[in-house]
């Protein structure tokens, strides 16, 4: 069965990169995007969101990407994102206090850069949600528990 090939790049390094891929959900700019083997040539943008890979078996691996490209071709999907981390490498402290600076500077009577601060707000509120879900996730594993979504 056709499987897929998965990089993830940003301006600092090669975050991921592999092959035997069942499946790349996606956070395009008009929605959530499934890409599957065989998939039509596509070159798409992404918003600040969730990118998850799916492989038969295996619990889905989370990703944050703060936008960037997508380009499908050839069942090589290619991720050009300005800034990415795995799941596991989000550091929810450091999201919390991106979001809370995020939040005065949206309140503040002062002249700030408003769009600027929105994009803060949506990358540490997308970091804080997929790194919470992770978390949970572990805690429920540590349990016995069946891995939640
Ligand atoms: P901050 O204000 O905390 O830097 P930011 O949204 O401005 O947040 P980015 O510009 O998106 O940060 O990313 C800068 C670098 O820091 C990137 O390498 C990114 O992967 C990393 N990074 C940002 N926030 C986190 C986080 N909460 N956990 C882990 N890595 C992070």
């Amino acid at each position: 069965m056709a499987k897929l090939s998965l990089e993830i790049i940003t301006g600092e390094r090669v975050l991921f990169e592999e092959t035997g891929i069942d499946a790349v959900i996606a956070p395009g700019v008009i929605g959530e995007l499934g890409i599957l083997p065989n998939h039509a040539p596509l070159v798409t943008v992404l918003q600040p969101g969730e990118l998850r890979v799916q492989r038969e078996g295996n619990a889905d691996e989370p990703f944050f990407v703060s936008g960037g490209f997508l380009e499908v071709h050839d069942d090589t999907v290619t991720v050009l994102a300005d800034t990415a981390e795995r799941g596991d490498e989000i550091d929810l402290e450091r999201a919390e206090a991106a979001r809370a600076r995020a939040a005065d500077r949206l309140r503040s009577e002062v002249d700030v850069d408003r769009a600027r601060a929105q994009a803060a707000m949506q990358r540490s509120l997308m970091r804080i949600r997929i790194g919470e879900r992770r978390a949970r996730r572990r805690a429920s594993q540590r349990g016995g528990d069946p891995p939640s979504r």
